[in-house]
């Protein structure tokens, strides 16, 4: 049984996947592409589950930089095997206009993070490219800063995109960040793209990502993105808010009974 949900006007295709139509799309896999046996582990595990599409860094925007910073263009062939062996479309992380034609044939969706939201020199980049692009929300970015955003995008001729709240900063410290669920009913009204929420980022603690999720569904978002690790403990970045291959599966099932119920 699909998951159903409000769909949006613009229907975006990753890899022959629809985001903005009746279903609710669930993009799952770690924050980081680790190596070929965490990659292939965690992309096997999501879709058992039920995932749509798989999600996994290749350049990563540390805060600091003496921190894992992705395993780059080396490991392009395993990350184009594994997609291919479990049959998913990837969608990874641009952090310079550079990176594009260099990752092109290697993920069906570009995602610009939150830090690079008010990159106007990559999004005007992205605007002339025939693959969608999934935009993070900057974490102190004003609503109708996000959307002028991706109309740098749509303008410079590609209509594909995806908005992505997760998480703005706010005074509270005690999660990551605060999911702003308004911004997401709000974009929804207001645009005609498609609105997903990124649990993960917006939380920043595995034990309530689910709850957070459950949450984006309820409010009329098309879809989430969601950070998995088959062994959190052991992740090179955002483990502590890495679900666990048990956990994708237990959300998956309650995600898919309040879908039924709204
Ligand atoms: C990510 O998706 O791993 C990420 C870095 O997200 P954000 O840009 O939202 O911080
Ligand atoms: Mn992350």
């Amino acid at each position: 049984q699909t998951m159903q949900t409000t769909p949006s006007t613009q229907i975006v295709n990753v890899g022959g996947y629809s985001i903005g139509g009746p279903e609710f799309t669930v993009i799952a896999g770690p924050c980081s592409i680790e190596s070929r046996e965490q990659f292939l582990e965690t992309a096997m595990g999501v879709k058992a589950s039920g995932a749509h599409l798989l999600r996994g860094g290749i350049w990563k925007m540390r805060t600091s930089s003496k921190d894992f910073q992705g395993l780059g263009t080396s490991s392009f062939d395993m990350i184009k095997d594994v997609c291919k062996q479990t049959g998913m479309s990837l969608v990874s992380e641009v952090t310079d206009a550079r990176q594009i034609e260099q990752i092109y044939d290697v993920v069906e969706c570009f995602q610009v993070g939150s830090r690079n939201m008010h990159n106007y020199a990559l999004l005007k980049e992205l605007g002339m490219q025939k693959k969608p692009v999934l935009l993070k929300r900057g974490f102190a970015a004003l609503i109708t800063e996000w959307v002028k955003a991706a109309e740098y995008v749509t303008v410079g001729g590609n209509p594909n995109v995806i908005l992505c709240e997760r998480g703005i900063r706010t005074f509270e410290t005690s999660t990551r960040n605060t999911l702003d669920l308004n911004a997401v009913a709000f974009a929804k009204k207001n645009t005609s793209l498609p609105v997903i929420v990124d649990p993960s980022h917006a939380v920043g603690i595995r034990a309530l990502v689910p709850d957070l999720a459950y949450a984006a569904a309820a409010v009329g978002a098309d879809g989430i993105i969601v950070e998995v690790h088959p062994r959190p403990a052991e992740a090179l970045s955002d483990g502590m808010q890495a679900l666990t291959l048990n956990d994708f599966k237990v959300m998956m099932n309650k995600l898919d009974r309040i879908l039924d119920a709204i």
